[in-house]
């Protein structure tokens, strides 16, 4: 059995700032770890080889959810769970409680954070599109200092983001929706729990004050792309429209139309384009039916 022989340093700082200072001392001999149930299984797969870790387990600072101002800061090491049970998430943002709920097991949802889905990548990240459809932005800090970067630049690849070495994503901010914002979320497995997603839809629309003219929609999708993406065209065909004038069937093609999915053992390119069209048309409806049944008037 292969032996590993070079010593480990194991680190869990209780403050942001010491681990900042660790991370710019070791760069990239170092793995951040948060829960553990990406990176460990990466790790026994002998994915690569890790010497030195430095856990944020101590760091209570990232385990808040807080409201400041006209937002919402959610710390990298709040865990889904947390993100499933909390009353300010479950009304402000419930595609994103949703979502959170339908992450893998009761054990994988105590441990594993929104921290460790962001950074980890995977296009198949449940939390991805929801936090790209409430246009979430993420604060990355180092020793240099702090930079704010919206989700939509965060991801590059599959499991590629522009996080350096020496940064920590310290927080996820959201700004608040207005009272009149509704949403939809569809997971789409081979079975309902302990399932990596075939294909995610998150759908938010703010309707204007007369609560009919969408003022703004922000389709997200997982899984059919190497990362999160938003179908814009939609944005720009709801934008101003009267929600009951909506051609359901059109916006359903727009997304199947936009989308290039791979094959995969999860599915094949043309099932994912199918499901994405009927997915979206099932987002509008239960988001008609949510505010008041906006098509029947
Ligand atoms: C059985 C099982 C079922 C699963 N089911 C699902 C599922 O249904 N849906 C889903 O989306 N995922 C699922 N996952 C994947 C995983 O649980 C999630 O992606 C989880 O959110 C990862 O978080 P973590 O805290 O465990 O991350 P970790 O494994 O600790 O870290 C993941 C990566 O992020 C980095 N990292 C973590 N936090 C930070 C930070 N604050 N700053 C910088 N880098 C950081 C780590 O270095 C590592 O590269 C499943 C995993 C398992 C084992």
């Amino acid at each position: 059995m292969h032996q590993r022989t070079v010593p480990c340093q194991y680190l869990a700082p209780q403050q942001i700032a010491e681990a900042l200072e660790i991370l710019s001392q070791y760069g990239k001999e170092i793995k951040v770890i948060a829960g553990g149930t990406d990176l460990l299984v990466q790790y026994y797969d002998r994915l690569y080889e890790i010497n030195n870790w430095l856990d944020l387990k101590n760091i209570k600072e990232l385990k808040d959810i807080r409201i400041n101002k006209n937002q919402i800061e959610i710390g990298a090491m709040v865990t889904h769970a947390q993100l499933e049970s909390s009353e300010d998430i479950k009304k402000y943002y419930p595609v994103l409680s949703q979502a959170a709920a339908d992450i893998g097991s009761p054990q994988i949802r105590n441990r594993g954070t929104i921290g460790g889905n962001i950074v980890n990548a995977s296009p198949a990240g449940d939390l991805l599109a929801p936090l790209m459809a409430y246009d979430a932005q993420f604060r990355l800090l180092s020793i240099k200092g702090e930079k704010i970067v919206p989700a939509e630049e965060f991801f590059i690849g599959p499991k590629k983001t522009i996080l350096e070495p020496a940064q920590l994503l310290t927080q996820i901010i959201l700004p608040l929706p207005s009272e009149r914002t509704y949403g939809s979320w569809i997971k789409i497995g081979k079975r309902k729990a302990l399932i990596i997603a075939t294909i995610t839809l998150a759908l938010v629309v703010e309707m204007a004050e007369d609560n009919k003219t969408v003022k703004e929609a922000r389709t997200c999708l997982g899984s059919v792309a190497p990362t999160p993406i938003e179908i814009k065209e939609v944005r720009k065909k709801m934008a101003g429209r009267n929600f009951n004038q909506l051609d359901f069937a059109e916006l359903g093609q727009i997304v199947e139309d936009k989308i290039s999915p791979i094959d995969d053992i999860r599915g094949t390119r043309e099932y994912r384009k199918d499901v994405a069209k009927e997915i979206m048309i099932n987002a509008l409806e239960e988001i008609d039916s949510a505010c008041g049944g906006c098509i029947n008037e």
